[in-house]
């Protein structure tokens, strides 16, 4: 874990899932807890060798990477308080839900149990769904709703830095994955649009370095919002077949998912893989639906998604 400390006292803690932490009057917040029990003892021994008592735990998202460590916390730190955003903290109390929704909404398989999109549960001190300043202890934080990549997604502003969990990924996972995880890419488009204008210095995600003000977070934010807006486009692209005319070409998900795949050069290996690419292909369709654009169709017991526009 690669301790960066933004401005004096506040920290980016770069691993696997980075971690926000602000230390003020001996005591520290964190900003997310890591994938697991190690991660957050990590989290921990860095507190203990600033010399500060952990008072509380702000989640940003209900994914297992950012929060699996937070039961950890809150067995080893007595008193410690957590803080998530509403809808996200019934899913850290109920955790199945991750791998249910992945799942279709049934039983998931053993796979999709690991920690990875399984994490251990946590209690909820106090669920946030105002944004505005929120005072913790001694902290004056910003509650900075970041919606898209997580139904609920919240960033969290410290002084000058604001920790803004997955709302960007770095060139590295945009070069990597290709197909970032969103469930709603309008709102993670309209996420991206409003960020770099926020009045911080420093923006630190979730995942990779952190950013300053201007044309760095501009920059990166912009990659984000090409790379959703042309996976939307290639959804669109696959529903149509250009010989003659524009005809429309009905294709099942499946489909969309490999074509979209296909185009980056993805070859998908797990299944866990599959479904977070397929969710947000789901993402892009239901983007293009809400435009009138697509629709579904059933025929021949399948389910077919087809373009409005053009017709067959
Ligand atoms: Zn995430």
């Amino acid at each position: 874990m690669n301790l960066v400390e933004l401005t004096p006292g506040t920290y980016h803690l770069q691993g696997g899932s980075n971690i926000g932490l602000s230390v003020q009057d001996d005591r520290a917040l964190l900003i997310d807890a890591g994938l697991d029990g190690d991660t957050a003892k990590r989290a921990l021994r860095v507190i203990d060798d600033l010399g500060v008592t952990l008072e509380a735990v702000f989640i940003t998202h209900a994914h297992a990477d950012h929060f699996g460590g937070a039961y950890l916390l809150q067995e080893r730190v007595t008193g410690v308080r957590l803080y998530a955003p509403a809808l996200e903290a019934g899913m850290m109390e109920h955790p199945l839900i991750e791998p249910l929704y992945l799942f279709s909404g049934a039983s998931p398989i053993r796979e999709l149990r690991g920690k990875f999109t399984l994490a251990e549960p946590c209690r909820v001190d106090q669920v946030i769904d105002k944004p505005g300043p929120l005072a913790i202890g001694p902290f004056e934080v910003d509650v900075v709703p970041l919606p898209g990549h997580a139904p609920r997604q919240i960033g969290v502003g410290v002084g000058d830095v604001l920790f803004c969990a997955d709302a960007l990924f770095p060139a590295k996972t945009l070069d990597k994955h290709q197909v970032i995880f969103c469930v709603d890419l309008d709102e993670a488009l309209e996420t991206l649009e409003r960020l770099p204008g926020l009045p911080y210095a420093h923006f630190a995600p979730g995942h990779g370095p952190a950013y300053r003000a201007g044309d760095e977070i501009a920059r990166i934010c912009a990659a984000n919002r090409t790379r959703l807006t042309e996976i939307r486009a290639l959804v669109h692209e696959a529903l149509a077949t250009l010989r003659r005319m524009p005809r429309r070409m009905p294709r099942e998900t499946s489909a969309l998912v490999a074509a979209v795949s296909d185009h980056y050069g993805l070859h998908l290996k797990t299944a866990t893989a599959y479904f977070l690419t397929r969710t947000t292909i789901l993402a892009a369709l239901s983007s293009l639906e809400r435009k009138g654009e697509v629709e579904t169709l059933v025929r021949g017991n399948r389910l077919y998604w087809q373009r409005v526009d053009s017709q067959a």
